[in-house]
């Protein structure tokens, strides 16, 4: 028999786990199975190299729930503990085990996807729990031991009795936090930070329905047997390799991380990388245009499959986090704040790394099939465009993929809309003129006007549009944007015949008078030019740049990349 005080300086450092370690109480179970995973893990790699002469077998993770003792038990079949390693792996608090197996198998463990860090997790226990047991027994020749611990600097440490390889936690769960105790919320939980972690965790059994017997007769009833109920898949397909993945597989992962959600992603992207960070993952493109869960279904975060968060700002792009998908990172650290996080060079690293992957995918896409980008156009244009304003980096690349689509249904690259405006879409000054309609319907007549002057116009109708044609201004010399119901239609230089009116000069302005009595005088101007059209007889247009600056200033200016402010899709 043992007992002692857990070696740490601060006297009581219970309480100050309890309320400052991490701000979600729940996570203790996440940090309770990651424990139980590190454990199986480290065994598998130890009989792997020679140095555990034990079965490994099929482990799993067990939680059970004892509602009547109040208690709340997670039994792995890992590797186990003598008495001298609880000594030194738990009553060392903030000394990480993990840390330390890593440490001394370095190469041969890099890949052995061990999950702890700071050696604090196991200690969330005390968040709910107030009074926790351990109860462990080394793949080694020795007694299994008996840690107690009711939250003080207390403990005691006992041989026990136990004799499967393994180690069971046992916590008494605290008077406050007894709805760790509901069937209900523990499920929340395993689906939530559980779902693809690595080794099986079954929790409760349930029916599984026998195959129907050969010479089963008309009369067969179903037979079921009980069987483990498993929580997780342990082998999602963001940890696969590419080339083994179809496309199915894919779609098939993409309804296993968002069961809610019907409607099938466009593309998915891969990531893979291992140098110089980790990081494997897999990205969709989802269809913006028709959803509403859309908002809930969010890139979700891991570590060593593990569940961190859903909460990726400052590590995925802005403009990438209305994808949908996952990101595994063991790079990325599991414990702590968003701050510390944006200021991790790594974080930086993955965040243009992704950048890099989603335009390449791009280009690709363009490349290979081009019809079916355009297909896919009004669906992703909101990402693209956003990227373009948001990240440099995106911006350089997007010349090689991003559309511009006429009223007509056509669709150019920049490249490829300069030069279709070269010939009859020029001003004056010799720039191109790029007519554009936000509202196909609302705008149809000056479209109209337009086409019959022979003009191509853009239909430009997403909700930042102002400002992306006010950046391809500032960066294309010879480029300028106009509205078709802006005041520039008429300055164009057309080849086309124009139309001769059939009202006298003097019918014209005596028409122009009675209009400008009922238009606005100081927002719009009456153009009786038009007339020479067949599709208008006269024409009410407002100056494209005071028309822009009052949509810039709605659409929240500076602060319009704020995800807060995206528009509704
Ligand atoms: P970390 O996981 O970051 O190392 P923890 O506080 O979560 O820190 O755990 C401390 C150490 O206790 C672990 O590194 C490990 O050595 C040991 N330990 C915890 N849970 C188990 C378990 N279920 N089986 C074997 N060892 C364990
Ligand atoms: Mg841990």
């Amino acid at each position: 028999m043992s007992s002692g005080k857990i070696n740490v300086s601060v006297e009581n450092i219970f309480p100050l786990i309890k309320k400052f370690l991490y701000s979600d109480h729940e996570i203790f179970l996440r940090e309770l199975i990651s424990n139980a995973t590190d454990a199986t893990l480290k065994l598998k790699h130890l009989t792997s190299i020679g140095e555990a002469s034990v079965e490994y077998g099929n482990p799993k993770i067990e939680i059970k729930i004892d509602k009547e003792g109040k208690k709340l038990h997670i039994i792995d079949q890992g590797l186990g503990m003598t008495s001298d390693e609880v000594e030194k792996y738990i009553n060392q608090i903030a000394f990480s085990g993990a840390e330390e197996f890593l440490e001394k198998y370095k190469d041969s463990a890099k890949d052995s996807g061990v999950i702890g860090h700071f050696g604090l997790g196991f200690y969330s226990a005390f968040m709910v729990a107030s009074k926790v047991e351990i109860i462990t027994k080394s793949f080694k020749d020795e007694p299994a031991a008996h840690w107690t611990c009711d939250g003080s600097p207390e403990f005691t440490l006992v041989p026990h009795d136990k004799t499967e390889r393994g180690t069971e936690i046992v916590l008494h769960i605290a008077e406050d936090s007894l709805d760790f105790l509901e069937e209900s919320k523990i499920n929340g939980l395993l689906s939530k930070y559980n779902k693809f972690m690595p080794i099986p965790i079954k929790f409760g059994t349930k029916q599984e329905a026998l195959p129907k017997p050969e010479d089963a007769g008309d009369d067969y009833k179903t037979e079921y047997k009980e069987v483990d109920n498993i929580i997780n898949n342990p082998n999602p397909a963001w940890t696969k390799q590419p080339a083994d993945l179809k496309e199915e597989d894919y779609k098939s992962f993409y309804r296993e991380l968002y069961p809610m959600q019907f409607e099938e992603p466009l593309f998915n992207i891969h990531l893979n990388v291992d140098y110089p960070f980790n990081l494997t993952g897999i990205l969709y493109f989802p269809k913006l245009a028709s959803d509403l869960q859309i908002q809930k279904d969010k890139i979700q975060l891991y570590q060593n499959q593990v569940f961190v968060t859903d909460n990726v700002e400052g590590i995925v792009p802005e403009f990438l986090t209305m994808l949908k998908g996952v990101i595994d990172s063991p790079d990325i650290p599991l414990n702590v704040s968003r701050s510390y996080l944006q200021a991790d060079g790594n974080v930086k690293k993955i965040s243009n790394y992704i950048t890099r992957k989603v335009s390449d995918k791009l280009k690709s896409l363009f490349n290979e099939s081009r019809e079916d980008f355009e297909k896919k156009w009004n669906d992703i244009k909101i990402v693209l465009e956003y990227g373009m304003l948001s990240e440099a980096k995106f911006y350089e690349k997007a010349g090689d993929f991003v559309l511009y689509p006429t009223t007509e249904g056509k669709y150019y690259t920049l490249a490829e809309l300069k030069e279709a405006l070269a010939t009859n879409q020029t001003d004056k000054d010799g720039k191109l003129v790029v007519l554009y309609a936000s509202n196909k319907d609302a705008q149809h007549s000056y479209i109209d006007i337009a086409k019959e002057k022979g003009y191509e116009v853009l239909l430009l109708d997403s909700p930042i549009v102002s400002h992306l044609i006010q950046k391809l201004e500032s960066d294309n010399e010879n480029l300028t944007f106009a509205r078709v119901d802006a005041d520039h239609i008429d300055k164009l230089i057309s080849k086309e015949e124009t139309q001769i009116s059939k009202l006298s000069d003097e019918e014209k302005e005596k028409l122009k008078g009675v209009l400008e009595t009922i238009v606005p005088k100081e927002t719009y101007t009456v153009q009786l030019e038009a007339m020479d059209s067949k599709s208008a007889p006269f024409m009410i247009t407002q100056p494209e740049f005071m028309r822009r600056m009052k949509e810039m200033s709605q659409s929240g200016g500076g602060g319009m990349f704020g995800m807060g402010n995206l528009p509704e899709m």
